[in-house]
């Protein structure tokens, strides 16, 4: 196992926590136990002779990246943008440029991801993938949102294996890649994740984000606040901000703009069966199941039809797994993917001039 754990926590363990936090006890929550001081607890109670070393106050930037530093590997277990960026950049500005691998996991509702950033010269990290913060209104957390307990426990066991993996040199760690776990069917899907970016802000050829400015660098600025007044957490896992979504209207406007086929492009994520039966003129068909595997033809097709900003428009009947495939495409790297609002369903409705049928 893992010789020397530090625990990082400002919180406070409280009974609503204990479903998916299974690490804390009924007693922690009612003595109100500090949740590193909890957790230390749990896991010498496991074993008498692991080293654990708790840090009783939320992560701050002053002292991220020399914590990052003093260890062999970074596991987020955090539930808001501003903590996973800073995090991230902590492990990204390494002394000597030497990065620290960062084991990320997030769970909200009844889906899952996990990755491994910064871990080998050309894997990205947090930010390469992420470069803009998700939109705020668009952000849902465990606490606001709800999760399956079980589901923590899943993804976190699956984090601790990279971590284990990690620190023991073995196997392929998920560096560049991206598990997605559907708890309703169980379901995995690995996607592979862009490069790192000589562009990115804090691992690129001339990063603008330092050891020396990780100190000033406003997170809760940039991606929303990392706890509100009680200590509550606030975001986790996020559906698109409003910049990554287009109406019908403006998606109709995009097909008359463009001239059609000829003009920007537009990927179908329904299963092939629906698109026999209706279907865009000159849209590309690829079921969203099948996606994780096809990324590149997705942006074969942004290449080969160059539209303003690089757009792609994605589709499916009404707009649920459309915003699924533009996060993943977007991670893949296809950075002007957009969806449409209420999906094909709504360009029915919303457009009649278009004819497009409802069915
Ligand atoms: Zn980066």
């Amino acid at each position: 196992g893992v010789g020397h754990l530090t625990l990082v926590d400002g919180d406070a363990v409280d009974a609503s926590n204990l479903h998916r936090q299974v690490i804390h006890t009924e007693q922690a929550a009612r003595a109100r136990t500090n949740k590193a001081a909890s957790a230390a607890a749990s896991c010498r109670a496991l074993n008498s002779t692991v080293e654990v070393t708790t840090i009783e106050s939320y992560l701050d930037a002053a002292s991220a990246a020399a914590l990052a530093d003093a260890h062999d590997v970074v596991v987020d277990c955090s539930d808001n943008a501003a903590t996973r960026y800073l995090l991230s950049d902590a492990c990204a500005a390494g002394l000597d440029h030497e990065r620290t691998p960062l084991v990320s996991a997030a769970a909200v509702g009844t889906d899952g991801q996990l990755s491994v950033y910064s871990a080998s010269a050309d894997s990205p990290c947090y930010r390469c993938v992420h470069p803009r913060a998700p939109a705020r209104a668009a952000c849902q957390s465990c606490s606001d949102a709800g999760v399956l307990g079980p589901l923590v426990g899943a993804m976190g066991a699956l984090q601790a294996l990279e971590a284990v993996k990690l620190c023991a040199g073995i196997g392929r760690s998920l560096a560049g890649r991206l598990v997605l776990l559907d708890g309703l069917d169980l379901s995995i899907m690995t996607v592979k994740l862009r490069k790192r970016s000589e562009d990115c802000a804090a691992c690129g050829s001339s990063p603008s984000i330092t050891r020396a400015s990780i100190q000033a660098y406003d997170y809760e600025g940039f991606a929303g606040p990392a706890h509100d007044r009680g200590g509550a957490p606030v975001d986790a896992a996020c559906a698109l901000g409003a910049d990554e979504r287009i109406s019908a209207r403006e998606f109709h406007e995009d097909l008359l703009g463009g001239g059609g086929s000829d003009g920007v492009p537009v990927l179908d994520v329904r299963s092939a069966e629906q698109f026999a039966m209706a279907s865009v003129p000159g849209s590309i068909s690829i079921p969203f199941e099948q996606l994780a595997g096809r990324c590149d033809e997705a942006a074969a097709l942004v290449a080969q039809s160059p539209s303003p900003g690089g757009r792609l428009v994605v589709v499916c009947r009404r707009g649920n797994d459309s915003q699924r495939a533009v996060r993943l495409l977007r991670a893949a790297g296809v950075a002007g993917a957009v969806d449409v609002r209420g999906g094909l369903a709504a360009y029915a409705d919303e457009v009649p001039a278009a004819g497009f049928p409802s069915y």
